[in-house]
């Protein structure tokens, strides 16, 4: 049994990709999943970092106020500019501190520095995470005086700006660096899925398509070599097991059809020549049913068979019918003084006599002992009549030749028939009338009756002195056409 849809799975073969293999999907929701998770590391620490950076921007401050509000008391003290200019300088190192001013009661501004406008812009996220710019104002009092007396004010303003913009930078590293870590693990597994499921699933998918184990000419292929001792090795274990069982249960079943079909050859090939040999009995038996086994003629039983045919063709078509009955004459004595043998040898030689002289549409039988009949369709009784005038002269002129002797014989001849409208006018009208009325007869009936006219008729010729041919007569039909004259 050759594989047929090869191509078909071929094809379904050609489109295992790794695109639509599990690895694929692996890589799909792992990329999906590990983004998510990345994502979700990303907050969270960002969330940390913005928490830590919010505490070191308050720590600063305070760092940064606490430690210069003494040298401020010094400035204020002394109306020192210089030291308070290197105080402010120092002070604005720090990139938080946007500007500084120091101020007195008595001469209002006493020193201010600010940054360049547009050094540190801030943004709308300072704002929303640290608060924006932030201005505090600290009193700077002498310590030396009793009761601590404010001598001015220090104001600080802040700007978170340079926290927003370490946040996002810590923020952007945490993110790609994470991603990429996301990514790569991601393609990890899918590879990993892909040299653990899909590649061994998938030559084991070729290796199902390629063996057919239906094809007992090939023998059965191992599945391709797997290292490992897990699942697809068991997979593949189980199919070359299936395909075995398949493979011998196909030989099973090849077999029983093989013999089935034998078997059924044989049948046919049985019932063939009983069927021919019941043919040929039973076209033995038809021969032998219908035919006298000493003459070879129609038997009795034929011959009526046919001549109810005739009956019915003369009463629809209008077609004569004539019938001739002869008898041997003295035919016991016959027997008697030539021997039983001897009549058997005249009756062969009368029926080969009647086939010679009669025509193919004629019908010659053996009615019985030495009593014989011609059925003659479409004949007019004129032409039976000559008919059996030409046998009764053939019978007379042959000689049988037997046991040294030549012997002779003759026979007397009955005639009767059912003649055509045109020929029933040349009949009395009497006789015409009651052939006429014979037409609605049963044609059982209609045979016994012509039958029975003939046999008169033969009556009659063995009467006048044998050897010589009777018609029947007309004028003794009966006068009620279900009664017969002849009966008795
Ligand atoms: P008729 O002229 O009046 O017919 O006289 P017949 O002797 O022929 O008439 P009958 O009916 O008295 O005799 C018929 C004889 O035919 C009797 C029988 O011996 C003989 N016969 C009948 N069948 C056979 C047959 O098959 N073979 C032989 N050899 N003789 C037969
Ligand atoms: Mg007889
Ligand atoms: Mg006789």
């Amino acid at each position: 049994m050759a594989k047929q849809p090869d191509d078909k799975h071929d094809d379904a073969l050609a489109s295992l990709r790794l695109g639509s293999t599990i690895a694929a999907r692996q890589l799909k929701y792992s990329l999906l999943l590990s983004v998510f998770l990345g994502l979700l590391i990303v907050a969270f620490r960002g969330y940390h970092d913005y928490q830590w950076l919010k505490e070191i921007y308050q720590q600063a401050n305070q760092r940064v106020t606490t430690s210069n509000v003494p040298v401020a008391v010094q400035v204020l003290l002394r109306h020192d500019r210089e030291l308070a200019e290197v105080m402010v300088r120092g002070m604005l190192n720090q990139r938080s501190i946007q500007s500084v001013m120091l101020t007195t009661a008595e001469d209002g501004i006493f020193f201010e520095q600010r940054r360049a406008a547009g050094e540190i812009p801030s943004s709308r996220w300072a704002e929303t995470m640290f608060g924006g710019l932030q201005t505090i104002v600290i009193p700077v009092r002498d310590p030396h005086q009793k009761p601590v007396t404010t001598i001015g004010e220090m104001v600080i303003e802040f700007n978170p700006q340079v926290y927003v913009s370490a946040f996002t930078s810590r923020l952007s590293w945490s993110l790609l660096a994470t991603m990429v870590m996301a990514v790569s693990m991601a393609f990890l597994f899918a590879g990993m899925s892909y040299y653990i499921f899909s590649r061994p699933l998938v030559r084991l998918g070729s290796y199902l398509i390629k063996s057919d184990p239906t094809d007992e000419s090939r023998p059965l292929e191992m599945p391709p070599h797997h290292r490992h001792d897990d699942e697809i090795q068991l997979l593949g274990s189980v199919t070359v097991g299936l395909f075995g069982m398949i493979r011998g249960q196909l030989g099973q079943l090849r077999k029983a059809r093989d013999e089935l079909m034998d078997a059924n050859v044989n049948l046919e090939a049985r019932v063939a020549a009983r069927t021919d040999e019941l043919k040929e009995a039973m076209q033995k038996l038809e021969v032998l049913a219908s035919t006298d086994p000493l003459t070879g003629l129609p038997n009795r039983r034929s011959y009526l068979a046919r001549f109810d045919e005739a009956i019915s063709v003369w009463r629809r078509r209008d077609t004569p019918v004539s019938i001739i009955l002869l008898d041997i004459d003295r035919f016991k004595a016959f027997n008697d003084t030539y021997g039983h043998q001897a009549g058997d040898a005249v009756l062969v030689e009368l029926g080969r006599i009647m086939r010679a002289t009669l025509r193919e549409i004629d019908l010659p039988a053996r009615m019985g002992g030495e009593e014989f009949a011609v059925l003659l369709p479409g004949e007019e009784l004129a032409g039976a009549l000559k008919l059996a005038e030409r046998l009764r002269v053939a019978f007379e002129r042959a000689s049988v030749s037997f046991g040294g002797s030549v012997l002779s014989f003759t026979a007397s001849f009955g005639i009767a028939g059912l003649p055509s409208e045109g020929q029933l006018k040349t009949f009395d009208k009497d006789a015409s009338a009651h052939i006429e009325a014979m037409k609605s007869w049963e044609t059982g009936d209609i045979s016994n009756l012509m039958y029975s006219m003939v046999d008169s008729a033969l009556y009659q010729a063995k009467e006048k002195g044998r050897n010589r041919c009777e018609q029947c007569d007309y004028t003794q039909l009966p006068e009620h056409s279900n009664a017969f004259p002849f009966d008795a």
